[in-house]
């Protein structure tokens, strides 16, 4: 496999661009082959087995390997491989997903809406958000607010949406109509209140910018419940209920973006239902198909989409592969088994506490560790100077990727958002599995003080 692998390497310097790199740094180094998985390992093509701390891109809950879903696409492709849902035409595939994901949705969610990704999803509620608005007649109800740090995707209104200035500095981002918050960050921005105060706190910022912009002309809140990408930033339980109550207060939709946190990731089928709220709408991609083939979906609750039924006449909107009938069979099939399997009952009442219990006893002690948080399989921690001061290290960032580095070099895929170290791994990681990984990110944590922050030999 030597051969092949710098071949491989040579081939993919010459002709790839990679998402979200460096591409010349990376072609000096080589990009890492990786050809083969299973459950919730990886192997490259030089044989090394790695565990697989963030389930791909927080997309494979299901884990690697599930020949069942294989089998599900082939028959489909032979079956019906495409048809379009445009033109007053269906399939049995997007027919009897969307009748399961009302089942697995809260109440009131009886409407979905096709995409092919998570950015899609949001491209998409923003339209559908606006088009909402002017259906009932109130289109100057137009503006969104999001927040900083916060991740929604790519695309030019996701990126938009999401807070992530280095991603607006490329392209002229945001777009006009979409404005930002603080993120719900206690250990950054609370230090002089309790948890429960800073969720208040938190949460008025945004009905600031309701006033600030005028409520009459602000559409919708959008937010993750958990913010992913951002860093595993877990507000206090206080933030959403109060996010909910100034939404309703001011009559704007509150939206979820639960591209990571749906579909078991939080121990709760969405994340939201983890703080007893209900969002208008909801949008999902990843776990919707665990990643097996790329599907994404617009979940509406009754408000908007009885307003877009009863006066919205044509959405014009859509993508050639909404409701695709392959990608539809295997969302089927993997949610089907999350449900019937237990795998999300698993992570809300067994592997998901084991694995807080675990993260926390494990990473708890470190002298530069601190913030050490998580729920269900998602779980963070900040590399910090000084934990009595909470002081931060200089020149965010340089430290998480210091740290990523000696768990990518340990075969261990665990990420760096800034000096957050992020983990979530496919939902169905059994305990042992779970030890295995923390005591090989324990071993790269104690290397990542003494040889990266006390400058000791290695
Ligand atoms: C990953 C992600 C997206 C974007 O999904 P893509 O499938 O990469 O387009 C949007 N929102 C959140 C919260 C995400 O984590």
């Amino acid at each position: 496999m030597k051969q092949n692998t710098e071949a491989w390497r040579a081939l993919d310097a010459a002709h790839h661009l990679h998402p979200f790199s460096d591409t010349k740094g990376l072609n000096a180094q080589g990009a890492r082959v990786i050809t083969r998985a299973e459950g919730i390992y990886l192997w490259d093509s030089e044989g090394n087995q790695i565990i697989d701390g963030m389930a791909g891109l927080w997309c494979v809950n299901i884990g690697y390997g599930r020949k069942d879903l294989a089998e599900v696409a082939k028959r489909q492709m032979e079956e019906l491989a495409y048809y379009n849902t445009f033109f007053k035409t269906t399939n049995p595939q997007v027919a009897e997903l969307s009748k399961l994901l009302a089942e697995v949705a809260p109440d009131g969610f009886e409407h979905v809406f096709y995409t092919n990704s998570g950015s899609e999803s949001v491209d998409t509620m923003i339209r559908m958000v606006r088009h909402y608005w002017s259906s009932v007649g109130k289109p100057e109800k137009k503006v969104l607010i999001g927040r900083w740090n916060g991740y929604h995707g790519s695309t030019i209104g996701g990126a938009s949406m999401g807070g992530m200035t280095y991603m607006h500095e490329q392209g002229d981002l945001p777009i006009p109509g979409i404005v930002h918050v603080e993120q719900p960050w206690y250990y950054k921005h609370g230090k002089d209140m309790t948890p429960e105060e800073f969720g208040l706190a938190a949460a008025r910022w945004i009905e600031d910018k309701i006033l600030e912009v005028g409520a009459d002309k602000v559409a919708a809140f959008v937010g993750e419940p958990i913010q992913g990408a951002g860093g595993v930033i877990i507000p206090p339980a206080t933030y959403w209920p109060e996010v909910e109550r100034i939404c309703r207060k001011h009559d704007i939709l509150m939206v979820c973006d639960e591209v990571i946190c749906g579909f078991g990731r939080t121990g709760q089928w969405f994340g939201h239902e983890l703080y007893g709220v209900k969002p208008d709408l909801f949008t999902t991609a990843k776990g919707l198909s665990s990643g097996y083939l790329p599907i994404g979906a617009v979940f509406v609750g009754e408000r908007v989409a009885q307003g877009l039924i009863e006066h919205g006449g044509d959405f014009n909107h859509g993508f050639t592969y909404s409701g695709h009938p392959v990608c539809c069979a295997v969302a089927r099939a993997n949610v089907t088994a999350l449900r019937d399997e237990g795998i999300v009952a698993r992570v809300r009442e067994e592997t998901g506490p084991y694995m807080q219990a675990k993260w926390r006893e494990t990473f708890g002690q470190f002298e530069h560790i601190d913030d050490v948080r998580g729920v269900g399989l998602i779980q963070a921690f900040t590399l910090v100077k000084d934990k009595q001061k909470r002081a931060l290290f200089d020149n965010w960032g340089t430290m998480g990727l210091a740290c990523r580095d000696i768990f990518f070099r340990e075969n261990l895929i665990m990420r760096a958002c800034g000096d957050h170290i992020v983990a979530a791994p496919p939902l169905v990681i059994s305990k042992p599995e779970i030890d295995e990984m923390l005591g090989r990110a324990a071993r790269c944590v104690e290397e990542f003080e003494r040889v990266v922050v006390r400058g000791q030999p290695g």
